[in-house]
């Protein structure tokens, strides 16, 4: 059986005295092993971050820019070969790891606009003969640490622009599916990155916890769960380090009367079903404005009505197994308590069988669910979709401000006043106007409010930069200008 080590310094190392399994969730058997990092292990990956700042810091925007201009081309050329890793680990299927992959080609993509990105400002004359202006430097190491629902988009989310920024990485990926986070790096080296730039250690808190404790390390990011979000956030910025901490979700889509219900009933099967639910952008409320439930309930059902749920290396299959045994059986707990709730179970997903020892479980529909239920309050990251039903777009507003996730959120009208108020009314980071995943293209940010995020940053695009650089601000005063030096050569930036 394979084990997946760690990546420091430009090469694989590490001892595999403590371990855990990484299955392939469509057969359910452990197909390799992951090494878990000791201290000591982390804090050579630490060293080797810092050991290689001063290089990478010191090498010209040009030179980092080829890097990743390289590296969109190994991504680009070898999707298949990286999703085919995604699917064998997570799970979902090849089409929507290839999707995964190309979400993260705009990441790289980002940061390689980096001369662009790093301008600082200039402001001349502020007194006689004075002049001011700012640069952005790097923070130093950072460490990311990743979930296991986007093993390659979201470490790129993270990477790209840190390292764009002349930072060294320490990246921590999900100890459920780690190989992706090694291919990467391999890839960047291959791309022209120095050995030291990126490190990967794989592991548990141990390597957690001696990230958000290590003196060296200066920066964190973080996306998984919110109780972790939170706790990484409290400990790390404790440490005196600048943290953002992207946390869980539980993103409603309200529907209006005047929806195209097909049209809506299309998407909220696409973004409730999609990579089964384990998409913090997935919809998991539909929020019925008025009488529009029944006929939207109507067009769902129909529509997932022969939804191909098997292994996602088949190109057949539309949704793949949930991550592992004991998630797939903590869903399907939420269905199996949902009539105690006082809810009511349209499609019950748990009842459907499959061959085998995958952690398959079928689609789920709810309605009539309403606050306070533990099915609608949790995050329950699966195949269920619950169903609210209210009179009004106030009462839909109300709702969605009131609960404590505040990731993504969408509205389906055909009216532009109530989108434009929508927009203005919601306590929500990303929101979509007839578009039910709104995770915005990579120049711009990402992030969400209240228990989805705890920092102040939003992640990769223009805030990424602001995240990943300090600003330094120079006053000059020059009392004669220097010589002047004749080179008759061409410019070069190198
Ligand atoms: P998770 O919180 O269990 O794990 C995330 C990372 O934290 C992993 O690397 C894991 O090894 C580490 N970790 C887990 N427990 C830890 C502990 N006690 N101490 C220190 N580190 C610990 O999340 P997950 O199950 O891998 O991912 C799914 C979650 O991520 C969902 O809640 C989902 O909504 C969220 N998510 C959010 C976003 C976003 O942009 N807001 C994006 C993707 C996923």
């Amino acid at each position: 059986m394979s084990v997946i080590r760690h990546f420091i310094n430009g090469a694989d190392t590490g001892a595999t005295v403590r371990t855990g399994p990484v299955y392939n969730p469509a057969t359910g058997e452990a197909h390799r092993t992951v090494a878990f990092a000791s201290v000591e292990e982390v804090e050579q990956a630490i060293d080797a971050a810092k050991a290689a700042g001063a290089a990478w810091r010191a090498t010209s925007l040009i030179k980092r820019a080829d890097v990743f201009f390289r590296l969109r081309q190994i991504l680009a050329e070898r999707t298949p070969e990286l999703a085919a890793i995604v699917t064998s680990e997570h799970g979902k299927v090849l089409s929507d790891a290839a999707g995964e992959v190309s979400r993260g080609i705009e990441n790289v993509e980002f940061a390689a606009g980096l001369v662009h990105l790093l301008k600082g400002e200039h402001a001349e004359q502020v007194a006689r003969g004075v002049d001011v202006h700012s640069v952005k430097q790097p923070v130093g190491v950072v460490a990311c640490i990743t979930p296991f629902n986007f093993p390659v988009m979201v470490p790129l989310w993270m990477v790209a622009s840190a390292i764009a920024c002349g930072n060294t990485v320490v990246l921590k990926p999900s100890e459920k599916d780690p190989s992706a986070a090694i291919w990467l790096a391999k890839a960047f080296q291959e791309a022209g990155l120095p050995d030291g730039v990126l490190n990967v250690v794989n592991g548990d808190k141990v390597a957690v916890d001696t990230l958000l404790d290590a003196p060296d390390v200066k920066a964190v990011s973080f996306v998984g769960s919110t109780p972790i979000a939170k706790s990484i956030y409290e400990r790390a910025s404790a440490n005196g380090k600048r943290v953002q901490a992207l946390g869980g979700a539980k993103n409603h889509m309200v529907v209006m009367p005047d929806a195209d219900v097909d049209g809506a009933a299309a998407a909220a099967v696409s973004a409730a079903y999609g990579s089964a639910g384990e998409r913090c952008m997935a919809v998991s409320v539909l929020v019925a404005v008025g009488d529009v439930a029944d006929p939207l309930i109507a067009s769902i059902t129909e529509k997932v009505a022969d939804l191909r749920i098997g292994d996602g290396t088949d190109a057949a299959s539309e949704m793949g197994p949930l991550i592992t045994r004991e998630h797939r059986d903590r869903v399907e707990g939420y269905v199996h308590g949902a009539e105690a709730e006082g809810a009511t179970v349209l499609i019950d997903g748990t009842a459907q069988t499959f061959a085998g020892d995958g952690f398959f479980t079928g689609i789920s529909l709810i309605d009539h669910v309403k606050p306070g239920m533990k099915l609608y309050e949790d995050e329950i990251f699966g195949p269920v979709l619950s169903v609210v039903r209210v009179e009004t777009y106030a009462e839909a507003v109300e709702l969605i401000n009131a609960h404590q996730f505040g990731n993504g959120t969408a509205i389906f009208t055909r009216d532009g006043g109530t989108a434009r108020q929508f927009e203005f009314d919601i306590e929500v980071g990303m929101v979509g106007i007839n578009v039910p995943i709104p995770v915005p293209v990579g120049a711009f940010s990402f992030g969400g409010w209240k228990s989805s995020l705890f920092g102040d940053s939003h992640i990769y695009g223009p805030e990424s930069i602001h995240f990943y650089t300090r600003s330094k601000v120079v006053t000059t005063r020059w009392p004669d200008h220097t010589a002047a030096q004749v080179d008759l050569g061409f410019p070069s930036n190198h």
